[in-house]
Order: structure tokens, then sequence, then C-alpha cells
């Protein structure tokens, strides 16, 4: 975290940018701007974690309709069409051989460059 010291000597509000007086690590010019600085980074913070359990949840029903269809593989192409984002997982593992293996939740997955396969769910090991 960073601040600016405007040149005058004062400090510069995070918040409201406004030139205030104080100790040199002083980073808001009043409380009321403390408090709305942290609550717009925990709402940011917030929003960004619910982008990411959307792809994921997106991510989770594009591998259960595979399951559903009991198929076991898919091509990347194919998957990304219909919303798979496989950049986001929620478990890795170095394969045994060439592939590494994923998750989504408790469907597990092995992928290439250009496709996913032995897709299956798995409880635990
Ligand atoms: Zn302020």
């Amino acid at each position: 975290m960073s601040y600016k010291i405007a040149p005058e000597g004062g400090n510069e509000c995070l918040e409201c940018g406004k030139e205030f007086y104080g100790r040199k690590d002083k980073q808001f010019c009043s409380l009321g701007c403390k408090n709305k600085w942290h609550n717009r980074v925990i709402q940011e913070r917030r929003h960004m974690r619910m982008e990411i359990v959307a792809v994921l949840t997106k991510n989770y029903e594009v591998l259960d309709a595979l399951l559903k269809d009991q198929r076991m593989s898919a091509e990347l192409p194919e998957l990304e069409k219909a919303g798979f984002n496989p950049a986001f997982v929620t478990g890795h593992r170095k394969g045994w051989y060439r592939h590494d293996e994923y998750a989504c939740f408790d469907i597990w997955y092995y992928r290439s460059a250009t496709r996913i396969f032995n897709v299956r769910r798995k409880v635990s090991d």
C-alpha cells in the first residue's frame, strides 16, 4: 500500500484526495474516509470472489452435463463454447504420466493441450 505525500508536506487522503496534516503515515483525512475506503476494498474483494465462484459454478455445470451424458472426454473448444474456463480449477495434481490432473470440486479430469479426458466424480482418495 502506498500513498502520496503532498509536496507542501501535508498528506493526501486515499479516499477523497484532500490534503490534510497529521502523522506522516496517516492515510485518511477522517474516520469517515477511512471507513469508506475499507468498505469499498472489502466490497471489491467480495465481488472478485463471487466472480470466481460464478466461473467455477459454470465449469461445474459443463462437467456435470458431460457426466450426465455419460461422456468421459471432450475437446476444449467445445467446452469453452459451452462456457467452460479451463484456467479456473479447485484442485491440481501432477499427473502420473504426461498430463496433470485437475478438479472442479468433486469432478476430476486430465487435461492435454486440446482436450480433457477421464472425467469422473471422485469423492476422496
Ligand atoms: Zn478524505
